[in-house]
């Protein structure tokens, strides 16, 4: 038995079984590259579902945790600390917003997303008590707490999870006209992603964030835009909504690449006049805005602009997507994608997604499969254009 099947042994044991890794055991990690105990390397493209955008450990980044690990990490927001406040600074700065709440997870930041929109819906907007509605999208992926899946269309997240929690509909993702008939005078927010990553990187049509905002506008609906996993650049903008001008959202929820791959950190971003609607007590999280978290959200964010990400990731995915058109394989029925956020979509005659993802890590290269058909690629964004090729020519090999 290599090191790993004991490691992969040992942990089926005693790991609740809610995930299916490949087999790979991750023991050391640089750049766009990561070792695996038995020290086989491989290019990483699954990059923590885009929470790796500024690459692992990131040497700007493991400093700031490092120093910041030797001053405070934890105080609870009993007391001020100095870091939270130039942080959150440099976050609305980098997102055009007034205001910022932090949190620690997605699924947290979305959820104080939905009770920001409510408590607006019912002190501003003026909806009865306890009937504010949300319009989310079906096949969307918001995170996993009971709420949030409440409003899946995805079964296996849901099912045997009930009862759900009300005050949730769900229309078409890309469907204008289906959002104007879901619209009703206690319809506080409209939830969407910019682009569906987790759904299979859908795409939506060109123009219908825009048109879906001046809907919400125009219906006194707060237009909220989870960007935790399209956000800091992966799609060749700071933000996935700079692509369709008119897309600004009321609500922004971020998370993932926030933490530089090494903390976890969320923050939903917000107008002034919406955050303060939260008073002192109103909401809260233990880990939320610590001094550690705010130091390393810090040199994050400076990673992104300082080394232009963005702009990195837009120049390579165009690269990249060009390079996987011109693969030519039968067994792709579509490839589409924006930025460094790229999904090429199996044909169901030439079986699973996971099946590629497999043959993939045995020639150095992580990707995971989304919804049975797609093979998602999402490097780090500081992959060279050399790093790309390669992975083309094993993509190539694969889907020979
Ligand atoms: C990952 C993700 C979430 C949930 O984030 P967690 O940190 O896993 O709770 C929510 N929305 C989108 C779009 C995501 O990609």
């Amino acid at each position: 038995m290599s090191q790993s099947d004991t490691i992969i042994a040992q942990t089926a044991g005693v790991s609740a079984p809610n995930y299916s890794p490949l087999p790979v055991v991750a023991e050391r990690a640089e750049g766009v590259w990561l070792w695996d105990i038995d020290g086989r390397k491989y290019l990483d493209c699954i990059s923590a579902y885009s929470s790796l955008n500024q690459g692992h450990r990131h040497p700007r980044i493991v400093a700031a945790l490092v120093a910041q690990a030797a001053r405070l990490t934890l105080t609870s927001r009993a007391v001020h600390n100095d870091q939270m406040g130039p942080f959150l600074a440099d976050l609305c700065r980098v997102t055009h917003m007034q205001m910022a709440l932090p949190m620690n997870t997605g699924a947290e930041a979305v959820e104080t997303a939905i009770k920001l929109a409510r408590r607006w819906g019912y002190r501003v907007k003026g909806v009865p008590h306890d009937r504010a509605e949300i319009v989310a999208c079906r096949n969307n992926f918001h995170g996993r707490t009971t709420t949030l899946i409440g409003f899946s269309s995805e079964s296996q997240y849901r099912d045997d999870f009930g009862p759900y929690a009300p005050g949730f509909s769900l229309v078409d993702f890309g469907d204008l006209e289906a959002l104007r008939a879901a619209l009703t005078p206690n319809t506080v927010a409209f939830l969407i992603e910019p682009i569906q990553a987790e759904a299979g990187i859908i795409m939506p049509p060109a123009g219908y964030l825009a048109a879906a905002r001046a809907l919400c506008r125009e219906h006194g609906v707060l237009f909220i835009l989870d960007e935790i996993q399209t956000g800091f650049g992966r799609t060749g903008a700071m933000f996935a909504h700079e692509h369709d001008p008119g897309a600004e959202p009321d609500v922004l929820v971020v998370g993932k690449a926030l933490g530089g791959g090494v903390y976890p950190i969320s923050a939903v971003l917000a107008s002034r006049a919406l955050l303060t609607l939260f008073q002192p007590g109103d909401h809260g999280s233990t880990f939320g805005g610590n001094p550690l978290a705010a130091a390393v959200g810090r040199a994050a964010l400076a990673v992104l602009v300082d080394e232009n990400l963005a702009a990195r990731a837009a120049e390579l995915g165009e690269h990249l997507l060009a390079a996987a058109r011109d693969l030519g394989s039968v067994c792709i029925a579509d490839i589409r994608g924006r930025g460094l956020l790229i999904g090429i979509e199996i044909r169901q005659s030439h079986g699973s997604a996971r099946q590629y993802c497999e043959e993939l890590a045995r020639r150095g290269v992580l990707a995971k499969d989304t919804h049975e058909q797609v093979i998602r690629l999402a490097p780090p964004l500081v992959a060279t254009r050399a790093e790309l090729d390669w992975l083309v020519a094993q993509l190539r090999a694969v889907l020979r």
